[in-house]
């Protein structure tokens, strides 16, 4: 097969891959793969140990058992650019590129490892609606959560059209950008169409998903930038024929303006895991006039010289902005701890069946030689 197709290159036609996110940076590190014959392919989505796969030859479904399963954060995921065997029968993924960013969230099950949601996405779009109070702390949590990512985020307040004026409109996304330091912020109207064409723009430049709390007005931008159904369900025909309807799930698109959009049911509830560094980005002020305290270990409380606490003094730091912080500090520290925990627990239990396993064989020995 050859890549002589990609854009920048002689040729004229696209690869077949291009409008799903194929790039010249897959296209070289995928050469190792293509020389043993594999067949690359984006993962459009998972469930039970198979996935669908979009390859330059159409969509196969392939198992992806092979791919270290034990550890939840390298089961393949929805965005993976995956090298499948094709000659396998049944396909299954040969294993899939070093992701450039991964959405993870914390499990509330048994289990202490993060489950990965989506790989591969350039940005977050974080719907926040313009309807009731801007719940500033909300929107700070979602943007601690795209920078954990790798991802871009950007800011998109929905339902404009429910706001009464443009005076109005003009101070609400002054607010988020305060709150936002370095993400843009973009008012949209999905009932009138503002603002659509912009964010078609951003979405074009990459993979999008689409974070926010439940009616922000996520089904409805993706369907804008869809242009029709996106969840639409399907009246399919099974084999015998009695027409039964199954909902089908795309979890990944690409758009008809160009970029591809992952969404994903579980990237909608996503809880924080391990976002430190990214609440960090999120306060980045907070974490520079940090740098600025007497102590190294400030938790900027009552310690004498604490930039931090002078900066709200002086009102150059809300006290609201600290607040959240703290808050969001607080929840990531305890899913770390509860991580911990279960990691600890986990070794326990694995050095207790060692220790068994070890006796059993001592005594086995011993009935041996007895
Ligand atoms: P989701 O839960 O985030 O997917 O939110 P939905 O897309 O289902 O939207 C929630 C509600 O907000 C629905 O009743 C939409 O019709 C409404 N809505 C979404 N976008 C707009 C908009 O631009 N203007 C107005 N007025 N309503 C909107
Ligand atoms: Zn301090």
């Amino acid at each position: 097969m050859s890549f002589s197709s990609l854009p920048g290159s002689s040729s004229s036609s696209l690869h077949p891959l291009v409008p799903y996110g194929w790039d010249a940076d897959w296209e070289a590190e995928f050469v190792p793969f293509a020389e043993q014959g594999l067949l690359p392919g984006r993962v459009v989505r998972v469930d039970r140990g198979l996935c669908d796969v979009i390859t330059p030859f159409g969509t196969v479904r392939a198992d992806t058992e092979f791919v270290v399963p034990r550890d939840p954060m390298k089961v393949v995921c929805t965005g993976d650019w995956a090298a499948v065997d094709p000659e396998g029968n049944p396909r299954y993924v040969r294993t899939y590129l070093p992701r450039r960013t991964a959405f993870v969230r914390s499990t509330s099950s048994k289990r202490s490892e993060g489950q990965i949601l989506a790989a591969n996405v350039d940005h977050a779009i974080v719907a926040v609606p313009l309807t009731g109070d801007l719940d500033l702390g909300r929107i700070e949590r979602f943007l601690a959560l795209a920078w954990e990512s790798g991802a871009r985020p950007v800011v998109v307040l929905t339902k404009a059209d429910l706001v009464p004026d443009a005076v109005t409109l003009s101070y609400l996304v002054k607010d988020v950008e305060t709150t936002a330091p370095g993400v843009p912020v973009l008012a949209v109207s999905a009932a009138t169409g503002d603002g659509i064409d912009v964010l078609a723009a951003v979405a074009a430049g990459g993979t999008s998903v689409l974070l926010g709390q439940s009616g922000a007005g996520k089904s409805t931008l993706a369907n804008a930038l869809i242009g029709r159904d996106a969840m639409e369900v399907q009246a399919t025909r099974d084999v015998d024929g009695k027409g039964r309807h199954t909902t089908t799930t795309r979890n990944l698109l690409a758009l008809p303006g160009g970029g591809v959009l992952i969404d994903t049911p579980g990237l909608r509830g996503v809880g924080l895991w391990d976002a430190e560094t990214g609440v960090g980005q999120v306060f980045a002020e907070i974490e520079e006039l940090a740098g600025r305290c007497r102590f190294h270990d400030c938790a900027h409380v009552a310690e004498p010289g604490c930039a931090v606490l002078a900066a709200v003094d002086s009102g150059e730091l809300p006290e609201r902005r600290l607040d959240s912080y703290r808050k969001l500090m607080r929840e990531n520290q305890r899913i770390v701890a509860k991580t911990d925990a279960r990691a600890r627990a986990e070794l326990r239990r694995d050095w207790k069946r060692r220790g068994a396993e070890g006796k059993a064989a001592m005594e086995a020995k011993r009935g041996r030689w007895a």
